[in-house]
This record gives structure tokens, sequence and C-alpha cells, in this order.
């Protein structure tokens, strides 16, 4: 066994390396700059803490997020490895006391904010320190094409510059557009890096999107048959969140609830009563689930479209951690687009940007909900759609998407694309999707009479397609940019340069639509992950037993002790000894010293 696996099994307790780790390891090993592109839950930390417990120095990881650097510390400190941060949740005492213990050398590894790189107190410190490493998590936030641009992140290079020696720089994101990896790699000014991009096919998740029109009653539907699970319900607004919350309690589920209008306590408590499964499914607006590694979460439900793809896939991917079979699932409606085209204008509390980095922003952050719109409306397959977003290939046709599942036909659609266009043309480009699907239907509503459209010309003329089915082609004519749908407030449709060649039959529309009366056959999700089914679970219960009681004396998460995956692991080899202790997933010799004992005792019982 070579160093980098010693130190993997030591302190971490793993056996082998996951995909693209090694790849990353070697090559800062090597004293290169390394760029690792990994969706959240691959592993990226240990692609940065292996190396820095193997090189001389100190490495200094920057990260955006207090509560992840918190998560991050404690785990490392369980695993037995000297590690700190240094944020703004510290007094300024006990900040003096962690940059002292840094100048003692006690820290291998320390989290910082990058608000705090250029203070005269941190620059002090890194002046006199052997700083190996310098690596930048969650580093699409120097990029203002990522979904998260912080100015503070360009303070980094200018830390960098202060330095007496550079350090190696590695940077770590699950964002992996190009634009977003090309100026990571520039603004960062990393020298001839090693880039890897991988792992974003999860291919144990179920995708789909489906457009209800009663949300509600969809998402009550599926939890008649899943509702014992463990599942995350994300929500766009803190409204919607009481709402569908206050419903699900009344049918009697074991729900709790997320968002940032409820207090600190709550929020904890909330949060702990979910991930010990005693409310096993969560209500929740966006601002839940960072730092949270929950392994059994069996299914994901959107309420409302994201504001783009990374989020969606962030947020999707906190299903089926421990690779069981799990299910995303989307409800899409329009007016979702309408809320988020609303919260890009209003653009939020970022009020470190200037006026016209703004006006950049929230036309890239338009693009990407446009992007977002069309995941929701293809009909090609779901993964294949969000491997390309993410720079990945794949085959076309995964077999476990809503879309693959679907049988689609292909349908003439030239003869209504002729009419809707004209539709639009007829009212002067002056009105959005709803008016001119109510004037193609023949829609009886006052509005309709208000206007005089009655005696349009296309008045009803497509009133034997089904409203559903009208707002389908007309989003397909949007996609392939035979209409344009502004991005206001309230969105109106216009014509551009093709439309004409649609009118003068230039142009033969076809589209894929689902076949009318076939439901899609929906794979069968094992009733009970196959892992779990297969071990006692008395004794995985017994287990987590011991595991929230220590995780209650230590004050820290019952995942940071041990996850899922290691109990049911436990369970499986049944360890009799240490050294069969130590042959189960994610125990290292320092947690083994720490419950080993404890766990060996429950198990021999
Ligand atoms: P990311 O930062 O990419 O979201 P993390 O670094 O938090 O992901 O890792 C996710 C989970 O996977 C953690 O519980 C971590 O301990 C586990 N993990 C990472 N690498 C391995 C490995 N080689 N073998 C087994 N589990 C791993
Ligand atoms: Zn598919």
């Amino acid at each position: 066994m070579n160093e980098k696996h010693k130190i993997l099994k030591h302190y971490f307790g793993y056996d082998g390396f996951r995909e693209g780790q090694e790849v990353l390891i070697d090559s800062i090993l090597a004293g290169k700059d390394t760029v690792g592109i990994m969706p959240t839950g691959a592993g990226k930390s240990i692609c940065y803490q292996v190396p820095a417990l193997m090189m001389t120095g100190i490495t200094l990881v920057i990260s955006p997020l207090i509560s992840l650097m918190q998560d991050q510390v404690s785990t490392l400190n369980q695993a037995g490895v000297h590690a700190a941060y240094l944020n703004s949740s510290l007094s300024y005492n006990q900040y003096r006391l962690a940059l002292r213990y840094a100048e003692e050398g006690r820290y291998k590894i320390i989290y910082v904010a990058p608000e705090r790189l250029m203070t005269e107190e941190f620059q002090q410190f890194a002046a006199g320190a052997d700083i190996s490493m310098i690596s930048v998590d969650e580093a699409h936030c120097v990029s203002q094409w990522g979904q998260d641009f912080r100015p503070s992140y360009l303070k980094i290079m200018e830390f960098v510059d202060c330095l007496p020696n550079r350090p190696i720089i590695s940077a770590f994101t699950a964002t992996a557009t190009k634009q977003v990896k090309e100026d990571i790699i520039s603004i960062l000014r990393l020298q001839d890096p090693t880039c890897l991009t991988t792992g974003f096919d999860r291919s144990n998740l179920f995708f789909s999107v489906k457009t209800p029109g009663d949300k509600f009653a969809e998402v009550s539907r599926y939890l008649m048959e899943h509702g014992k699970q463990s599942g995350i319900i994300y929500c766009q607004t803190r409204k919607v969140v009481e709402e569908v919350h206050e419903r699900l309690l009344k049918e009697g589920y074991a729900v709790t609830r997320y968002h940032a209008g409820l207090s600190d306590r709550e929020r904890k408590q909330n949060q702990e009563d979910f991930i010990y499964d005693v409310k096993p499914i969560m209500v929740a607006t966006n601002a839940f689930g960072m730092g949270i590694d929950k392994s059994n979460v069996r299914f994901v439900i959107h309420y409302n479209m994201p504001k783009d793809m990374e989020s969606y896939y962030q947020e999707a991917g906190r299903a089926g951690r421990d690779e069981e079979p799990s299910e995303c699932i989307l409800l899409y409606g329009g007016q979702d687009v309408v809320l988020n085209q609303f919260f890009i204008d209003q653009n939020r509390d970022n009020d470190e940007l200037d006026e016209e980095t703004l006006e950049v922003i929230k036309q890239r952050d338009r693009e990407r909900l446009k992007k977002m719109t069309f995941y929701c409306i293809t009909n090609e397959c779901l993964r294949e759609y969000m491997l390309r977003y993410f720079g990945e290939f794949g085959d076309n046709y995964c077999g476990n998407c809503s879309n693959c599942l679907t049988q689609f036909e292909t349908e003439d659609v030239t003869e209504s694309a002729k009419k809707i266009i004209g539709c639009v043309a007829s009212i002067n480009e002056r009105f959005g999707m709803t008016m001119v699907v109510d004037i193609l239907h023949g829609s009886k509503a006052a509005k309709i009479k208000n206007y005089g459209f009655e005696s349009n010309d296309f008045y009803g003329t497509l009133s034997e397609v089904t409203i559903p089915k009208l707002r389908q082609i007309l989003n397909h004519l949007v996609l392939l940019n035979y209409l344009h749908l502004t991005e206001d407030k309230y969105p109106v449709l216009q014509l551009t340069d093709e439309s004409q060649t649609v009118l003068d039959g230039d142009e033969e529309i076809v589209m894929k639509m689902a076949k009318e009366n076939e439901r899609p056959v929906k794979k069968k999700a094992k009733k009970k992950s196959a892992v779990l089914h297969d071990v006692d679970e008395n004794l995985f219960e017994q287990l987590r037993e011991l595991r929230m009681s220590i995780a209650k004396e230590e004050h820290v998460p019952p995942y940071i002790i041990f996850s899922d995956k290691s109990l049911v692991d436990m369970c499986a080899k049944l360890p009799k000894t240490k050294e069969d202790m130590l042959e189960v997933s994610g125990v290292g010799d320092v947690k083994f010293e720490k419950y080993g004992q404890r766990f060996l005792d429950i198990i021999n019982q």
C-alpha cells in the first residue's frame, strides 16, 4: 500500500479512491496546479485533504460558506486531523487564539473565508508560514459566469501575490460550464493546470419532469406510495413551503420544514429531526441542504423549477448519496419561469457589485434560466441534456429518465405553427403565451372580449388542439427560435427573422410528442434498498441509536461519527475484532480508537 492509500485508510477509513480522486491527488503531489470538477457528493474534499496531509507545509482551503467550513473541520477533527477555520463566526478572541495556534504550526489544514485573506493579522501570519498549497473550494465563485459570483474571491490572487513563495493552487467546483472553467484558470492564474471533469452521471438517480395541473395532488399521490421514505420537497418561496408543509401535516405525514424565516433554533431542530429520521420528509426552500450529507434520501421533489441547472443538479443530487436507486422529480409550471424572471430582475442581496457588472450578471442569469426551462420542456433524454450542460457526454438514451421511458411519436405541426405565428403577428407582438393560446383555442374569457379578439382572424382556429399541447408547440417554436419570448417581468411573444420562413411554407416543423393515452412505464423503484434489505434491520437500528447518543455527547451530527453506509457495512460484515472493524468502509484508525469498541460490543451481543 502506498502512502496516499495509507492516509486514506488511516484517517478516512476508505479502501480505495473514487473515480478521478487519484488523478487529482497525484497531480497535486507532483507539484502541479490542479482543477477538479465533480458534482456535489463525489468527494472533492478528499482530493485536497489527502495531499495536504502528505505535503510538508500547511494547506489553506478557501471556502465561502461558514457552515461548510465547520462541517469539514469537525469531520477532520473526528478523523484525527488537526484543522481549524477562520471566519466571522469566531469571536475576536477565538480568532486570535486560532491564529496563534496556526502560527505555532498546530494545524495542517486551515479553512479560511476569502474576506479574511487580506486582513493585516492574516497577512502577518501568512508571511511567516510555510504554505504548501492553497485550495480553492467552490471555485466557480471567482467567475461572473458562475451561479454564485463573489467579488471577495478575487482577493485570492492579491493574497497569493503577497506571499514570499507561490504555493501550489488547486481549485474545485461542481460547476462545469466551459466559461466557468476558463475563468477559474485565468482569474486564479493557474499554471499549466491538470484539469479533470468527472462523475456527473449519477446512474442511481431517476430523473423526471412533470407538468401537473395540480402540483400538490401530484405530491400527495407520490407520497401515498413513498411517504415512509426520506425525501426533500424544495419550494421556491417561504410561503409555498408553509403551504405544502401544512397540507402534508394534515395528511398525516412525518414532515418538517426549513426556510430563512424561521428562528435559528427552529431551523436547527427541524434539520436534526430530518437528519435523524424523526421526520423523514423535509419541505424547504433552497436555504436547506448545504453541507448536509444525509445518505438515505430517496427522493427530491422540486415543487417549482429552480433558477438554473447548477442549482437543480446540486439540490436533486442530495438524493441517493448511498448510491441506491432514488428519484428526482421536477414539477414544472409556466408560473415558475415568471417568478424566476422576477427574482433575476430584482437581483438579490449582492450590493458589492456595480451597476454594469450587475447588468452582465442579470443577462447571464437569464441565459441560465432559459437552459433550465428547456430542460423542463425537452423531449430528449434528461440525463443526456444535463451531462451536456456540464460538459460531459452521455448516450442519448439512458433508459432511466421520464423521457427515455415515454413513448414518443413524431408529428408534423407545421399547420399549427403557421397559425400560432400568424396570431402573434396579428396582435402586433404585444401579448404573452396565455393570450395567444386563449385566442387560438377560442377562449370565452372576459379579457378576450375586452380586447375584441373574438373577431381576430385566428380566434378559435386551433380549438381542436388541447391547451397543454398548444403550449408545447409554442414552447417548441421558441426553443427553435421561430418565435422570441422577451425576458421582461411579463414576457411577450415576438417574431424573429425565421418566423417568415414558416409562414411562407419553406419550413416543415416536426415535433416529438408523447403518445396520447400512454402513460410512461415507470420503472418499478425498488421498495427497499438492496443493501439495507440484506442486513439485520434490528442491528442497524441499534447501531443508529448508539451513533445518535455519541453524536449528542460530542455535539456533532451523526453522519460525522459514521455514515449510514458504514453502519450498513458493519451489519453486513459483522466484524468481531479490531482488524475486522477496520475493514468496514469509513472506519479509520482514529475513529476506531474513539468509537470502534462501543460498536463492536453491540455487534458482538
Ligand atoms: P463534495 O465536496 O464533492 O460534495 P465530499 O467531499 O463532501 O463531496 O464527499 C462526499 C462523501 O463521500 C463524504 O461522505 C466522503 O467521506 C465520501 N467519500 C469521499 N471519497 C470517498 C472514497 N474514496 N470512498 C468512500 N467514500 C468517499
Ligand atoms: Zn434518459
